[in-house]
């Protein structure tokens, strides 16, 4: 005991490690999940930002080339200086980006000049000339490369007390390939950025032109913050000049659901831990349902091994599938001798088999057997038969499937010695209580009788007496006084011979008088009356009744009681004539026995239908009458059995003729006897029926 609950424990807590190691291992799983895709997500974005950054960069280009072109058509277009202000300043004002457009001659003195007409002059602060230099460096630059160069970027104070960083662009003005002059036109960085980038690039994200060394020149948007903060770097690569547009974003959703993909994957993860949390709960049950399971299973098995009851379950095909620990006791074999065994059963005792064979099949056939039971005889595993009453029930399966047959068997063997033991002695008191009443009548009898009888021998021997002396005397004797002593005495003996009838014929009225209720009464209903007892011994002697009755039959006038003695008196004459030396103990029940007949019949006694007296016989197939037993049969006290009083067929008799009938008996063949009796018809013989009552002791 101890062994298994410690090895229990050990399953129980392995069991748990290894459950915690699959949560483990799935919020592992989980986690990395998570982290995977917030990567993948973060790789994305950074992809975005630098694509993004890459189109800003050409976005500026293009503008700044496009404001060029512009610059160009307005040097080609406008040759007076007035006219070239009135065009420029429409170009500034298409263009913000511009704070200051000048058309300068070779030398880089100025011939006029625009300013951007959107705020006040960004040169205010500082003098133009003084930046002087830096132009000559810059047109000098472009007239070396025949185009439009872009000078280092540099700051310029304003008045608000801001700045503003701002780059020359110098583009050479040529005319018929000769150089004419220069245009230089300052940009706002800052300008480039909001002006030049087109609007869905520059919307949240913070935008800059920085140094290559990081320096920020401009900015334009607002500058991300925080960890989650992803920057794309691009070179805005210019002729003379070399900045870097930096591009930050911020990822603004929520840092635990980056974006739809880690949703997804966490959701599919807290589902796969739903799923585990019911796994367990459905594991936690089935161990609750495995316990409980255990639990009936032993309490069925505790329950099985302490009945006394056999138990015993079969297949559709009759081989047995289970047998409890009782009807291995029973049989006297062990359970593998018996399990799997098909038919015959090693159980069935040989003579049987055949009969068991045809039941089985038939039960197979679907003829169900009835529900009450029926009595069979086992064979021990030592050839000891003894009887047993089966009780069986289909087997259904979960499925509602007829699988086999479960029968519970009880041992009878006990049950049937107290029936027979009881049976006999109830016989033996019957036979003492007849014996006892014989006895007793008798008894009076001859009390009643021994006084007359002694008055009529003494005066019998007084008369011997009177005739002797008369003899041997030697005077002649009185004769007339001799006759008349002679005379007195045989009056007197007639006297007491007829006391004595008297006295007889007192007792015979007494037994007489008993018997007379006589009523009309249904020849099936006297059958009925005693048909309970006749079956009870019929099954115990392994006889099969048989029953003929004419239901036409009227009433007949009898003493019900009388006739119902009568009728089991022949009916178990028959049957004991028909009992073959069977043990009673073992005796086999009717179905199993080689097939005897006790055959009870009522029917009119004569054929044709109005017939006066109705006809009931009882006829056996026993051994017959010998022509020995034939002699005394109706004499009382005959008897050939051990028990019996020889009182049956002749009390019969006359009770019988006491109705006015008819008993007798002849044989049948081949072997067997039939007694048969006869009883007025009721409505016949009312005038005889009244006869009866009013007359005792008619006979
Ligand atoms: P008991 O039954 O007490 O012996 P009965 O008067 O009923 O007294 O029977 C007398 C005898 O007649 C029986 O012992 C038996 O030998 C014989 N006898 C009666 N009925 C039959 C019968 N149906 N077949 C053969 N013998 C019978």
């Amino acid at each position: 005991m101890a062994l298994k609950s410690s090895w229990i424990d050990g399953w129980v807590s392995r069991r748990v490690s290894l459950w915690l190691l699959l949560l483990a291992l799935v919020t592992a799983l989980m986690g990395l999940l998570i982290w995977l895709a917030g990567r993948y997500e973060s790789s994305l974005v950074q992809t975005r930002l630098e694509d993004n950054a890459a189109q800003a960069v050409t976005d500026i280009r293009s503008g700044l080339n496009r404001n060029l072109q512009a610059i160009q058509a307005l040097h080609a277009r406008e040759r007076s200086v007035q006219e070239w202000q009135l065009s420029a300043g429409q170009l500034l004002h298409e263009r913000r980006e511009m704070q200051r457009l000048e058309w300068r001659d070779e030398a880089l003195g100025v011939k006029g000049f625009v300013e951007t007409p959107f705020r006040k002059s960004v040169f205010e602060q500082i003098q133009r000339g003084s930046v002087q230099a830096d132009v000559a460096m810059v047109c000098s630059a472009a007239r070396r490369m025949s185009g439009p160069a872009y000078s280092v970027s540099y700051f310029l104070p304003q008045v608000d007390g801001l700045g503003l960083e701002v780059s020359d662009a110098c583009l050479p003005v040529m005319e018929s390939g000769r150089l004419t002059g220069y245009a230089v036109v300052t940009y706002s960085l800052q300008g480039l950025l909001s002006e030049l980038v087109s609007r869905p690039l520059s919307q949240r994200v913070g935008l800059s032109l920085t140094e290559a060394d990081g320096t920020r020149l401009a900015m334009h948007g607002t500058p991300a913050r925080g960890s989650r903060t992803f920057v794309a770097r691009q070179l805005l690569d210019l002729p003379g000049s070399t900045m870097v547009v930096r591009m930050e974003s911020r990822l603004g959703t929520p840092a635990l659901f980056p974006n739809v993909l880690t949703a997804l994957v966490t959701a599919m993860a807290l589902a796969l831990l739903v799923v585990l949390f019911l796994l367990g709960r459905d594991m936690r049950r089935r161990l609750q349902a495995e316990n409980d399971l255990g639990e009936a299973l032993a309490f069925r098995k505790a329950m099985e091994n302490s009945l006394l009851t056999g138990l015993r379950a079969r297949d559709l095909q009759g081989r047995i599938t289970y047998v409890n620990p009782a009807f291995c006791k029973m049989v006297g074999a062990e359970a593998r001798e018996l399990l799997n065994q098909s038919m015959p059963s090693p159980y069935w005792p040989p003579e049987l088999a055949g009969v068991y064979q045809r039941r089985q099949e038939m039960r197979l056939a679907g003829n169900h057997l009835p529900r009450e039971g029926h009595e069979s005889v086992f064979m021990r595993k030592d050839g000891t038969r003894f009887p047993v009453l089966i009780m069986e029930a289909p087997l259904i399966n979960a499925v509602g499937k007829h699988t086999g047959w479960m029968s519970a068997i009880l041992d009878v063997s006990e049950q049937r010695r107290t029936e027979e033991i009881s049976r006999a002695s109830q016989d033996r008191l019957q036979a003492s209580a007849r014996l006892a009443m014989v006895g007793e009548m008798a008894s009076l009898l001859s009390h009643e009788l021994n006084q007359p009888l002694a008055a009529i021998s003494s005066y019998a021997t007084g008369s011997l007496n009177l005739l002797a002396d008369a003899s041997a005397g030697d005077q002649a004797p009185d004769a007339p006084a001799l006759l008349d002593d002679l005379r007195l005495a045989m009056r007197r003996i007639a006297e007491q011979a007829e006391r004595a009838g008297k006295v007889i014929k007192s007792v015979h009225d007494f037994v007489r008088r008993s018997e007379r209720v006589r009523e009309a009464v249904e020849p099936r209903a006297l059958l009925d009356a005693i048909m309970p007892l006749v079956i009870l011994q019929a099954r115990k002697l392994g006889v099969r009744i048989s029953l003929e009755v004419d239901e036409t039959c009227p009433p007949v006038l009898c003493d019900r009681t009388m006739v119902e003695q009568v009728l089991l008196n022949l009916a178990r004459n028959g049957m004991q004539a028909m009992q073959c030396g069977n043990d009673a103990e073992t005796a086999l029940p009717a179905s199993l026995q080689p097939e005897k007949v006790l055959t009870l019949r009522i029917r009119p006694a004569a054929s044709n239908a109005h017939s006066q007296w109705v006809e009931f016989a009882v006829s056996d197939q026993g051994e017959g009458i010998s022509a020995e037993v034939a002699r005394q049969l109706f004499t009382p006290f005959f008897t050939t059995k051990r028990e019996g009083m020889g009182l049956g067929l002749s009390l019969c008799r006359t009770v019988i003729e006491q109705h006015g009938g008819f008993l007798g008996y002849e044989s049948v063949q081949p072997q067997g006897t039939i007694f048969s009796f006869t009883l007025p018809v009721a409505a016949a013989s009312p005038a005889a029926g009244a006869a009866m009552q009013n007359t005792p002791g008619e006979s």
